[in-house]
């Protein structure tokens, strides 16, 4: 497959070359990709690798959000959603709630969980291998995204167990992939100022090397729109391309838009429609390993996640009934988007719609003209 011949721009017609030749391109492109103002010339180059790999296709998911906590003993800046035990709005939900609100779902027809929450300290391994078992018991197939590498890490320590052990007991219970939160910026100095008390991006790369030896496939994110700089990105990438390198676990690249209603963080600027499509097209083009590339719409809006389509992205994210942590943070979308909207939306955008899960194992596609 050649890339069309009508980039304008000489230093993107050299990207476009080495694309074309298939040659991981440079940190220093990555970095000029990110400042261009050429953004048709990189969304071709962008959406010539998103073709190759995926043709017509784009995905989303039928799924529910299950944030089991808010209460969290980090409390990082950037976080909107968590709260200490003594906090009115502190929730920890029980084994009945849990159970009743994964019932709901399956009886609406979802097919995947996805588990996050926030490190409480009274927690053992055990509400978790219950949490899990309870699913399948209500909903056999139901696939389970669940935990971050932060949790994990966490997991471990307070169990007083290996990880390998943490994983192995959790995935026994169910778990079959793991959504990629908590990577935010790597930069230790972006750290410092937004997650201070979080694992440090070496420990969080670390962690997810040993969830890809021991067979789980896991996201990737990358939280922008704070303090972080353009090398600040490169270098995150960077270091995610080189893990893939090496293990080839990461099926799914999610850039996540930082929304700082209700944080400790003052970010008095936001990215623009521009900055978005360089940051989700550089993904694209950088990433040269990793297959997938999710923009998620509850945190663009709908419209600048239809758009990215046609920039690299082939994954519009999921339904994700009940959702909690971007909206605390102040996110203006609805909680909830209907498997009909999204199919509208990818639809509209002259794409076919594929329902999927987090694993790319197919559930639905066509037919093409019904949501027109
Ligand atoms: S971002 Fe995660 S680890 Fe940090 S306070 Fe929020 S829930 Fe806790």
């Amino acid at each position: 497959m050649t890339l069309p011949d009508n980039i304008q721009n000489k230093k993107l017609r050299r990207i476009a070359e080495k694309v074309c030749n298939n040659i991981p391109v440079g940190k220093e492109d990555a970095l000029y990709m990110l400042t261009t103002h050429d953004i048709l010339d990189l969304g071709t180059i962008a959406h010539h690798i998103r073709t190759k790999l995926h043709e017509d296709i784009a995905y989303y998911g039928v799924n529910m959000n299950l944030n089991y906590t808010n209460i969290c003993e980090l409390r990082c800046p950037l976080c909107a959603f968590s709260c200490d035990e003594n906090d009115e709005k502190a929730f920890l939900l029980s084994p009945d709630e849990i159970e009743q609100r994964i019932h709901s779902a399956a009886c609406s027809g979802i097919d995947e969980v996805h588990i996050v929450g926030g490190l409480h300290p009274n927690l053992t391994i055990d509400y978790f291998e219950q949490m899990l078992r309870l699913i399948k018991k209500i909903k056999p197939d139901m696939h389970i995204v669940a935990f971050t590498a932060v949790e994990y890490d966490y997991f471990a320590k307070k169990n007083k167990i290996s990880l390998e052990e943490v994983f192995n007991r959790l995935m026994d219970a169910g778990v079959e992939a793991l959504p990629g939160g908590g990577a935010e910026i790597f930069s230790p100095r972006v750290r410092d100022i937004i997650a201070p008390k979080k694992i440090s991006g070496s420990k969080w790369l670390s962690v997810m090397r040993t969830a890809h030896k021991m067979g789980l496939k896991t996201n990737a994110t990358m939280l922008y729109n704070h303090v972080e700089t353009a090398e600040d990105i490169v270098d995150h990438l960077s270091r995610i391309r080189d893990l893939q390198d090496e293990t080839g676990g990461f099926k799914t690249f999610v850039p996540l838009q930082f929304h700082s209603e209700n944080t400790a963080l003052e970010v008095t600027h936001t990215t623009t429609g521009y900055d978005d499509i360089r940051i989700y097209a550089t993904s694209r083009i950088f990433l040269h390993n990793v297959p997938h590339l999710k923009a998620l719409w509850m945190y663009l809006g709908e419209k600048m996640a239809q758009t990215l389509l046609r920039f690299g992205v082939d994954d519009i994210g999921a339904t994700y009934n009940n959702e909690k942590v971007v909206h605390a943070a102040g996110a203006q979308t609805p909680d909830f988007g209907s498997e009909t909207f999204l199919k509208r939306l990818i639809h509209n955008a002259q794409l076919i719609p594929e329902r999927t899960t987090a694993s790319y194992r197919t559930l639905w596609a066509g037919p093409e003209k019904e949501y027109v």
